[in-house]
């Protein structure tokens, strides 16, 4: 199964992805955390896409789209695959069609994941995630259960993403509005798009995106 999960920065992409793998034994694709591991390692790739990610826009689709092109080539994506936050532009959604079409796959589902924008922004600047697990947090919605402590791990230095500050979510949610919106006619009109309610909590929202891909 091939399955897009489409929403805004902060919609829960990553949080319903981390389910669906461990539900149905997909692989998660995030090209934000390729991206971040990049510029963490110091690599090429990542030095041109700082600047980019810094300042909450994208990242050029040229780099995107090659990251993507390599990984699902690999054995492990053989099964299926979740891709979340990628394709952000229409460029990004041709490419992949393309990508597909090759390989002679076919995507199954795309999931809007809708939400209001002002709890968004709410929402992005309280998060901070466990850097051993990958657990995720929030400073008013989940807590860890003793505080300083990961609720899987133990004690640790939680850490907040450095792009998750109000002005740079504002400009994260613009580009969303002016690129990756235009996705949801470019799927619906493929037939694949469904809406599910992003504003429920984790488990309703797991519940409805269940249902789709029943
Ligand atoms: P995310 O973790 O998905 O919110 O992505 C973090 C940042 O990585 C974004 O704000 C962009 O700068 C960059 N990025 C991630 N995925 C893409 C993509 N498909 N196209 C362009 N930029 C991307």
């Amino acid at each position: 199964m091939i399955l897009i999960l489409l929403g805004p920065p902060g919609a829960g992409k990553g949080t319903q992805a981390r389910l669906i793998m461990e539900r149905e034994g997909l692989v998660q694709l995030s090209t934000g955390d390729m991206l971040r591991e990049a510029v963490q390692a110091g690599t090429e790739l990542g030095r041109k896409a700082k600047a980019a990610m810094d300042a909450g826009q994208l990242v050029s689709d040229d780099i995107v789209i090659s990251i993507i092109a390599e990984r699902i080539r690999q054995e492990d994506c053989q099964k299926g695959f979740i891709l979340d936050g990628f394709p952000r532009t229409v460029a990004q959604a041709e490419a992949l069609d393309r990508m597909l079409e090759k390989a002679g796959r076919k995507l199954d589902h795309v999931i809007e994941m809708r939400v209001d924008e002002e709890e968004l922004v709410k929402r992005i600047t309280g998060r901070f995630t466990c850097p051993k697990c990958g657990e995720g947090y929030h400073d008013e919605f989940k807590l860890p259960k003793v505080p300083g402590s990961c609720d899987n791990c133990g004690p640790v230095e939680f850490v907040r993403r450095s792009d998750d500050k109000e002005e740079t979510v504002r400009a994260r949610l613009k580009a969303y509005n002016g690129q990756t919106a235009p996705l949801l006619p470019y799927y619906k009109d493929k037939g694949v798009l469904r809406t599910v309610d992003g504003m429920l909590p984790i488990n309703e929202v797991a519940k409805e995106i269940e249902a789709v891909l029943a």
